[in-house]
């Protein structure tokens, strides 16, 4: 059987010493991709872990377990630090020595920068932010077909990539981590900084930011406040509730513009993709934009004053009811 390759770049958190749950996502996915091309076309996909580092402590039995068959790790100082010039350079080079079939990156900030430079470079596809994967046959080659959402997220669009490498950044939490226990070939590969030369970019000082990584993306239980709280100061009320009750918080686009949160706790098309155990929308109206981000939950609590609000056709538990009078009940009853 023809053996291709499917590359994941993956992305590691330096400060923790954990690769990013996005990561893992898309070992799985790229597993899933290489059963169906055995059970279907009777061919294998051999699945790669890409990781670029300047001495890694996180530990690569990790990438084993969610499936990575080999693990090409990069190893230069200029890793130490994000950089997308570097990153970049390396990549290309890496893309045109080794020639992957498909190569998957994280919707995350690294992965929606990374990508496109990767693939303008090698003059290929990428389909971004993609919440499905699957092969297809097409003009008798077998092609990845990425879809995603389109036209305000009421249409799915599939796309096919002409050439190799058939790139796509995957958004977090779409796929499920599925644990493949493989026995993994690691490659360290020392890069040379002759590939770095034509970086436009010189990094003159590393300024860390005080910026706390978000967690509600995998968190259990999630706490999402809609424009319908109407204030900032009703918004903080549900943060003590998260807070209290070990739940994380997230918003809908409403309370962003609002400006009762930030942006980068906000679900949906333009924000993140959940899937917790329970998510709880108070004052949430359930647009189209919004559901595409948490409708993978397994549980929706609904709290909307309005009976008619569409997110009740979207919910397991209807709750009609003033959402902060709810929290304030909620805060006094925790607070006792
Ligand atoms: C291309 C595009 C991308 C988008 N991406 C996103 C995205 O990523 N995420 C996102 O969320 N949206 C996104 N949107 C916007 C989306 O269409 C909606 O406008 C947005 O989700 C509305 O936010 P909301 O539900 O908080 O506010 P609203 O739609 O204003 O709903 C507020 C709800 O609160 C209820 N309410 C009011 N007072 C109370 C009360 N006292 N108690 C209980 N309930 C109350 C109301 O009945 C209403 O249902 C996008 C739009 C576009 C066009």
């Amino acid at each position: 059987m023809e053996n291709k390759k499917i590359f994941v770049v993956c992305e590691y958190k330096k400060n923790q010493n954990v690769f990013r749950d996005v990561s893992f996502e898309l070992l799985s996915a790229a597993n899933s991709l290489s059963r169906q091309a055995k059970e279907e076309f009777n061919f294998d996909y051999k699945v790669y872990a890409i990781v670029l580092d300047c001495g890694i402590d996180a530990d690569f039995c990790q990438l084993s377990r969610y499936g990575a068959q080999e693990i090409i790790y990069l190893k230069n100082e200029k890793f130490r630090h994000y950089n997308c010039c570097h990153y970049s350079c390396a990549l290309v080079e890496l893309f045109k020595d080794k020639k992957p079939d498909i190569v998957l990156f994280g919707a995350t900030n690294v992965g929606r920068e990374l990508a496109p430079l990767i693939t303008s470079s090698l003059q290929t596809g990428l389909t971004a932010d993609c919440t499905a994967l699957s092969l297809v046959k097409n003009k008798d080659e077998i092609k990845l077909a990425a879809s995603r959402p389109t036209f305000g997220g009421v249409l799915m669009a599939t796309i096919l990539c002409k050439k190799n490498p058939q790139c796509a950044t995957v958004r977090e939490g779409v796929f499920q981590k599925k644990e493949f226990n493989c026995m993994t070939l690691t490659s360290e590969i020392a890069q040379n900084d002759e590939v770095f030369a034509k970086s436009p970019i010189k990094l003159l000082q590393f300024l860390p930011l005080e910026v706390q990584e978000s967690t509600f993306e995998n968190a259990k239980v999630i706490l999402c406040g809609g424009k319908g709280l109407k204030t900032r100061e009703n918004f903080e009320k549900l943060e003590k509730l998260a807070k209290l009750t070990g739940c994380a918080i997230a918003a809908s686009r409403g309370a962003v513009d609002k400006g009762f949160a930030p942006q980068d706790i906000q679900v949906g098309q333009t924000g993140k993709t959940v899937a917790p155990q329970v998510y709880v929308a108070f004052g949430v109206s359930g647009a189209i934009h919004h559901l595409s981000g948490m409708s993978a939950s397994n549980v929706v609590v609904a709290v909307n004053n309005d009976p008619n609000a569409p997110i009740f056709e979207n919910c397991d538990y209807k709750i009609i009811a003033d959402a902060n009078e709810l929290i304030e009940n909620l805060l006094a009853d925790f607070e006792a």
